[in-house]
């Protein structure tokens, strides 16, 4: 399970960790671009700039609000690393310093509509559709600054580095002593002393406007935070310009998805174009529900549950193709629902469900199952371990519909002969 995690490039870091720990790990992540204008909204400085998804819009921002002066085209895809990333097309880094009209207009033909692969975001890529073009930062200095929330404190917690502009988790390994983390206690909120004390450690000169401005920036990021509902905010890098400005040149901004309801404004902008199609499939119908790239579809009730049964696949030699919990209270909807969108997903070759029934009945996953089944067809071979809670009448349902499935009692067993079909079936594709 630790391996299919931590192997599924399409998972980021945060929802890995969430995953592991064995929490549900949905969360909105939205653009640069609209992080940036949240950002804007609460006083932090950010490069002028728009975001386009044309050509001609992004030269009329050059000539117009530009003012022809020189600029960085950042390619609007959500994932970490686009710098080092590579287009499809061959084209190489999501973000570029442009010094002619002629720059601007050519690396924004070549990102548009191209698919970027990052050390994030899997073999596949993710499409560009827009493009934010800013203006150029000259840059004393690249500093890290985030504020996340943090399980072992129960809290919001900011890690600031005087080292910025590569991954932190580059800095954690190369300069562990350049990292700088401060728990922050929620009900007494972020103190004067400590929002200057991360300015002083991210490098900046006590008693100076440009520290000043730091602290400022520090008590607005997390004034934000908290209002938005945010699980996490990070620049990377805040930059120190020439002239002592301090300014977010990259912005990242997750948000918890059990806030939705108080934050419409922000879920309005999420981009399915950058999600796994089967994600928002699942999202839809508010199953738990994770694409991973192996070839054993799994259903299962609790995520503790899914976990194991994710290790056992593994431990058989199996690879699974996805992480699926219907949850406890799952209707015969729903697990229609996640049987359509394992069956749909070319990758899979096999399902296995497993089931405890305990809230949740037998019965119900069946009756979902096999409503499926009969609407689009059972074009997959399917492994059933059902015990607990009405599993004999759910074993009659099975029987009575007249579809071939392959019922056992234990895990194990279901595990290995899931495997065993799925290798079959591979071998015959
Ligand atoms: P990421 O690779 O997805 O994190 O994208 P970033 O927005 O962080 O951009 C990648 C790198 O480009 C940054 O780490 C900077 O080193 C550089 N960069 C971005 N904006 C500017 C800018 O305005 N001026 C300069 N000199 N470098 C920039
Ligand atoms: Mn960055």
């Amino acid at each position: 399970m630790y391996r299919a995690i931590m192997n599924s490039a399409r998972l980021s870091g945060a929802k890995q960790k969430a995953l592991l720990r064995g929490q549900q790990a949905r969360m909105l992540n939205v653009h640069e671009y609209i992080s940036m204008d949240i950002m804007k909204g609460y006083g932090i400085a950010t490069p002028t700039g728009q975001v386009v998804s044309s050509v001609d819009e992004a030269e009329h921002v050059y000539v117009n609000m530009l003012n022809k002066g020189d600029a960085v085209v950042k390619a609007q895809v959500l994932s970490g690393g686009r710098g080092l990333g590579t287009f499809k097309n061959g084209f190489k880094g999501g973000v570029h310093l442009a010094t002619t009209l002629g720059d601007v207009k050519k690396f924004t033909e070549s990102m548009l509509g191209q698919h970027l692969v990052t050390k994030q975001s899997g073999p596949a890529g993710i499409v560009c559709n827009k493009v934010l073009l800013v203006e150029r930062l000259y840059m004393r200095r690249e500093m890290y600054l985030s504020i996340m929330m943090d399980r072992t404190t129960q809290g919001p917690m900011i890690v600031a580095s005087p080292v910025g502009g590569t991954s932190i988790e580059d800095v954690a390994a190369s300069n562990p002593e350049k990292i700088f983390t401060e728990p922050i206690d929620i009900m007494e909120g972020l103190s004067e002393e400590a929002a200057a004390g991360i300015a002083t450690k991210i490098g900046l000169e006590p008693g100076t406007a440009t520290h000043a401005a730091g602290a400022d920036l520090v008590k607005r990021l997390y004034k934000m935070m908290i209002a938005t509902d945010a699980t996490l905010v990070e620049i990377n890098p805040l930059a120190e310009t020439n002239d002592g400005r301090i300014v977010a040149a990259d912005a990242k901004l997750n948000f918890d998805d059990n806030a939705e309801y108080r934050q419409k404004q922000i879920f309005a902008k999420r981009d399915y174009t950058q999600e796994d199609p089967r994600e928002v499939e699942a999202h839809k119908y508010d199953l738990n529900y994770i694409g991973l790239s192996g070839n054993i579809g799994c259903m299962v009730n609790g995520a503790g549950l899914a976990m194991s049964t994710m290790d056992i696949i593994k431990l058989k030699g199996g690879d699974p193709a996805n992480f699926l919990d219907v949850g406890g209270g799952a209707t015969e909807e729903q697990v229609h629902k996640a049987f359509e969108i394992l069956n749909a997903d070319p990758k899979v070759k096999t399902i296995l469900v497993n089931i405890f029934g305990g809230i949740m009945r037998c019965d119900v996953i069946a009756a979902g199952i096999l409503s499926a089944a009969k609407q689009i067809g059972m074009k997959k071979p399917i492994v059933i371990r059902l015990q607990g809670t009405n599993v004999d009448e759910a074993q009659k349902l099975i029987q009575a519909s007249g579809f071939r499935m392959i019922v056992v009692d234990e895990l194990e067993e279901a595990a290995t002969k899931a495997v065993a079909i799925a290798n079959i079936v591979k071998q015959r594709t």
